[in-house]
């Protein structure tokens, strides 16, 4: 490989807002054939709303402002989209508080003490940790899922208080870099922690050609290391909101845009922006190069 055509085709994937580490990344990106795409914050925007409430019945939560008062202030210090949106519309209707205890179990959810209270809000495993029982809900939740919506469960006290139901919306540029990538000769997989249900449905929204869901960020590092025993070098698309250290261990981490700072510390190669077509310029910049190289 010849530096000088590194350094062009590294200038010019830069014209694109598309920054590579360095020449050996540009390199490595073209023999990668599997795209793992994490999908909240990657494909979808992560800026989702809130479109259903559901109350249980516990004695301390007893209305809608009850329950997003916890909520909120539960959420408060969390950096993770749903947290924000979350956090978000409660404010709007209610008056939260900082948490007293917070901490946030990676792919899962957050524990916050409030106002004295336990206040879980997270997925359904966080709740099943916890020793949560869930109860009198499954069609409902079943519904939102299958209609690709995200959903979070509520507990207070160790007892279910209510579940939220939150819609993301998929980039206008995902299902066009997906389809780009599989032009390409990429196999394009869908990785998240959400659940099987909510990922399908989007998924099949995307065109991708596979799913893997329910995913601690532990499974999303061993999924790579599935497709890398398998002979097929890995590129994953992140935002280093849980999925940092898959960004680290694929044979080239690209984090997008508007990510978190450990996203940048973790990946190979950085999107200026949300726009998922810079992945799609980033592998034909680094094919072209190297077919000048060779
Ligand atoms: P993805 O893989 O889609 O980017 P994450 O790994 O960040 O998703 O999170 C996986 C799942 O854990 C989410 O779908 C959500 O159910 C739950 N979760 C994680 N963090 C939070 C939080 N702060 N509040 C509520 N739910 C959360
Ligand atoms: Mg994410």
């Amino acid at each position: 490989a010849t530096p000088a055509a590194l350094i062009v085709g590294i200038g010019r994937a830069a014209e694109k807002g598309v920054f590579f580490k360095g020449g050996e990344q540009l390199e490595q990106l073209h023999k990668t054939r599997v795209v793992l795409m994490d999908k909240t914050g990657t494909l979808t925007h992560g800026q989702p709303s809130v479109t259903d409430i559901y109350l249980g019945e516990h004695p301390l939560v007893r209305s809608h402002k009850d329950l997003i008062f916890f909520v909120g202030s539960a959420e408060y210090l969390s950096e993770h989209p749903l947290a924000r949106v979350m956090v978000d519309y409660a404010q709007r209707e209610v008056r939260i508080v900082r948490p007293a205890d917070f901490s946030s179990v990676s792919g899962q959810g957050v524990r916050a003490v409030v106002n004295g209270h336990v206040v879980l809000v997270g997925n359904r495993r966080l709740l099943e940790a916890y020793g949560v029982e869930i109860r009198g809900t499954q069609s409902q939740v079943g519904d939102w899922e299958t209609s690709g919506k995200s959903v979070v469960w509520v507990a207070v006290d160790g007892r279910m208080a209510g579940i939220v139901a939150v819609a993301d919306t998929i980039k206008p540029s995902a299902r066009e870099a997906v389809s780009d990538l599989q032009r390409l000769g990429m196999q394009v997989v869908m990785m998240t922690g959400d659940s099987v249900d909510t990922a399908r449905a989007i998924a099949r929204n995307l065109g991708v050609d596979d799913v893997l869901a329910g995913l601690q960020p532990e499974d999303k590092l061993r999924a790579i290391q599935f497709y890398q025993k398998q002979g097929h070098g890995v590129t994953m698309v992140g935002d280093g909101i849980n999925d940092a250290p898959a960004l680290v261990a694929a044979d080239v981490g690209i984090a997008v845009g508007t990510g978190t700072d450990v996203a940048l510390e973790a990946a190979d190669v950085a999107l200026i922006g949300a726009d998922l077509e810079g992945v799609v310029h980033a592998v034909r910049i680094s094919r072209a190069t190297m077919r000048v190289i060779r």
